[in-house]
């Protein structure tokens, strides 16, 4: 989508802090983090939310948690620990329309 924020980051119209990218995925550090690692894990296809998510976004989202582990242990963190949140629909509070995986980490997170 030409006006998505994480689509324009993706297609690197705009600049990011980008960790690491391949040819399904851009993984880079959130523009007002909540935490001291706070990583922002983005399948390069649009896909809205996982209410979104069909048989189709498959290969859009494969291997989603390979590059995640990769991104935890390139900024040191994969040892100590990190938690992945994804934020469906208001009252999860998303935000950007554009399915993103959260890598939260570099201190003690409190218990969900
Ligand atoms: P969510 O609430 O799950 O939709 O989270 C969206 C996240 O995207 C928020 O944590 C924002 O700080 C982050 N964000 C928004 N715009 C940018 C941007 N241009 N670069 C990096 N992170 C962004
Ligand atoms: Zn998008």
């Amino acid at each position: 989508m030409s006006d998505c924020i994480f689509c324009r980051i993706a297609r690197g119209d705009i600049p990011a802090k980008k960790v690491i990218e391949n040819d399904r995925f851009v993984v880079f550090h959130d523009i007002s983090p909540l935490y001291k690692v706070h990583l922002l894990i983005v399948p390069k296809r649009h896909i809205a939310s996982v209410n979104e998510v069909d048989a189709a976004s498959g290969d859009a989202l494969a291997g989603i948690f390979d590059i995640a582990r990769e991104a935890a242990g390139k900024v040191g963190v994969a040892g100590n620990g990190y938690r992945l949140t994804v934020n469906t629909g208001r009252d999860a509070g998303q935000v950007v329309h554009h399915f993103h995986m959260h890598l939260l980490a570099g201190e003690s997170l409190r218990p969900l």
